[in-house]
């Protein structure tokens, strides 16, 4: 497995493999399960899979968030090397922006809806570094896990939008045995707040229930409000109930029709996202 650190080295290397598949998998490093998987499935059905590592600056809204996010390089490279990936671009912050980027990108409906309105700038960031990152590895395929369900949205957007020449592969989410969605941010739990973080998967679960029961999503969201009140630990941002293709908001579950229910709060100084599709 190669490991570069430079856009030239990287590039240099690939042009390499221009008659071969490639497949890409985006991440910011500190992997987990959820992260290989990707890597595996790239493996599976490409000749060549890359793996970028890049904690990108600009798509933290909060100082703080950046500097405690977790980095991890050579355990990461470790992983990368047992699930079979053959290139690890791990750039500095220097190296992908030796000027900040003055162009913005702005998604639309996306950017006034959850991760949008409660981080803003982001989804600018996440297109930024997406869009050079698929520039300089030129993949066939991009792979992207569905934990991140606005960034699938916005991704999707960007490569229709700039006509990126590639087909991405949206992949189900891993869960630990107890129901938490891997994230990279699950380090930072504390052991009272890791015990209590299910919680979280409990609460979109419930949520299903009483849907599928015929609940409104306004009954819906006020049971989960009560819910969380025996948990004063968390401190939610939201919990949105949505069509699955629009990401619009819904009154009630449409059995035609695929329901997404999304969430993001606050756990020990610690902002983790989820959702649930049926
Ligand atoms: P990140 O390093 O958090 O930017 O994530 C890199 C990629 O891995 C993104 O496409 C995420 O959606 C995906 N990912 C993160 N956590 C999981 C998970 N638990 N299951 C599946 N994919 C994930």
């Amino acid at each position: 497995m190669k490991v570069f650190d430079t856009i030239n080295e990287t590039e240099n290397h690939l042009k390499s493999f221009q008659n071969k598949s490639i497949g890409f998998v985006p991440t910011m490093g500190a992997l987990h399960e959820g992260h290989i998987a990707l890597i595996k499935k790239s493996v599976a059905k490409n000749d060549l899979t890359v793996c970028s590592i890049f904690v990108n600056p600009t798509q933290f809204n909060n100082p703080e968030d950046l500097k405690k996010y977790p980095r991890t390089l050579d355990e990461d490279c470790k992983m990368l090397e047992e699930a079979g990936c053959d290139v690890v671009f791990a750039p500095t912050a220097e190296e992908m922006y030796p000027n900040l980027p003055q162009i913005k990108l702005n998604f639309g409906y996306l950017e006034e809806i959850m991760e949008g309105k409660f981080r803003p700038g982001h989804f600018n960031g996440v297109g930024i570094v997406v869009a050079k990152l698929f520039n300089i590895v030129k993949p066939n395929k991009t792979y992207f896990g569905q934990k991140d369900i606005q960034q699938v949205a916005v991704i999707n957007r960007l490569v229709k939008d700039l006509s990126f020449d590639l087909e991405m592969i949206v992949c189900d989410t891993i869960r630990e045995n107890d129901g938490l969605a891997m994230s990279s941010r699950n380090r930072r739990l504390s052991k009272g707040a890791r015990d209590l973080a299910p919680k979280i998967y409990e609460s979109l679960k419930l949520g299903e229930k009483l849907l599928l029961a015929g609940e409104s999503t306004e009954s819906v969201k006020s049971k989960v409000s009560e819910f969380y009140l025996n948990y004063p630990e968390f401190e939610l941002e939201y919990y949105e109930i949505t069509d699955f293709e629009s990401l619009e908001s819904i009154s009630e579950h449409n059995p035609k029709r695929r329901t997404a229910i999304i969430i993001a709060a606050h756990l020990g100084g610690v902002r983790l996202i989820d959702n649930h599709v049926f």
